[in-house]
């Protein structure tokens, strides 16, 4: 299987019917990396910034950021790459940060909240990353967003740190692309507006479903609960696909679903053309995906959601789908 897999790093993942497919890597740390010449991934979809902070004796000065940073671009070179900003608070400590008492700590002060709170800690990594991206393109995404204004605000300060620069004579980005993640479900309910404000978004699909059934995703006790491939899960996943393509807004999953085979059909089956996952999943999607009729699928998940009833779960229906083809 392993030899397979390595034996389509140089195949494009391209579907029996000619759509394209972007498949992307998750990675926080500079030896995730290396992960790209091995597996032939696009780039990487989501870098998560906090897990350097979290290895980190202190907190990271301006100018290690920088460094980290620049050590990113160098890595990957003109592939391209979205970095998220700190996404901390919830399980997500910093040592030498106090620890916050919270009843909730997933549903508290975390992620882009602290960043518009505290703006002097998202203020010093957004510059450090302008800065590291001179004169190359550049793809910042926001965790947690949960109002399109907290969005605007956000958007706000990379302005006002790109104003700096510039008036400090330092060369900027060839390109900066700002970008939200959807993990909170108050964005369903905004999809429009956001897709118009940012320019792309990416489900946080590990987020997004906890929130969505309400279901802690670190505790295996409810895990089992609900399911990925059922309607309403489905019916978000087709919603923000469908509404960021009327938007012109390109859309990435980048949660754990977008890295199994199964639930990486039905997402391109609901329209999703990028995701991005773990090293280990390139090979098995790609494998998927270069066996698989896009618009097929398309049209089987169309009549199977019209069909199944609310809750339902059209895992079992996929799955016979996906031999079947
Ligand atoms: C997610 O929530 O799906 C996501 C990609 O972010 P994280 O797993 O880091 O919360
Ligand atoms: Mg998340």
């Amino acid at each position: 299987r392993q030899e397979q897999y390595r034996a389509l790093r140089d195949r494009p993942a391209v579907t029996q019917d000619g759509v394209a497919i972007g498949l992307q890597l998750n990675a926080g740390l500079l030896i995730d990396l290396t992960h790209l010449a091995e597996t032939g991934a696009d780039g990487i979809g989501l870098f998560r910034t906090e897990l350097q902070f979290m290895v980190a004796q202190r907190m990271p000065s301006a100018a290690e950021q920088q460094t980290l940073y620049e050590a990113v671009f160098a890595a990957t070179g003109d592939l391209p790459v979205t970095i998220r900003t700190l996404d901390i608070g919830g399980d997500k400590i910093l040592p030498y940060m106090p620890a916050l008492e919270e009843e909730n700590p997933a549903l508290g002060w975390r992620a882009i909240r602290i960043g518009l709170d505290r703006p002097a800690l998202l203020r010093v990594q957004l510059r450090a990353l302008l800065r590291a991206a001179a004169g190359r393109p550049l793809k910042i995404m926001f965790p947690m967003v949960a109002t399109v204004d907290e969005f605007t605000r956000a958007k706000a300060i990379v302005e006002r740190e790109k104003a700096h620069l510039r008036r400090h004579g330092h060369p900027l980005p060839s390109d900066c692309r700002l970008g939200v993640m959807v993990e909170v479900p108050s964005l369903l309910f905004q999809i429009d507006e956001i897709a118009r404000a940012a320019d792309f978004l990416s489900v946080g699909s590990n987020d997004l479903m906890q929130f969505l059934f309400a279901v802690d995703r670190e505790n295996r006790r409810v895990a089992g609960r609900f399911d990925t491939l059922s309607v309403p899960a489905l019916r978000a996943f087709r919603l923000i696909a469908e509404r960021a393509a009327a938007a012109g807004c390109p859309a990435t999953v980048c949660g754990e679903i977008g890295g199994k085979p199964l639930e990486a059909m039905a997402l391109i089956g609901l329209g999703f053309r990028h995701l991005s996952m773990s090293p280990a999943a390139i090979g098995p999607v790609k494998a998927m995906v270069l066996g698989l009729d896009a618009s097929a699928v398309a049209a089987f998940i169309e009549t199977e959601m019209a069909r199944a009833g609310d809750g339902e779960s059209l895992r079992p229906a996929l799955s016979a789908f996906a031999k079947a083809h």
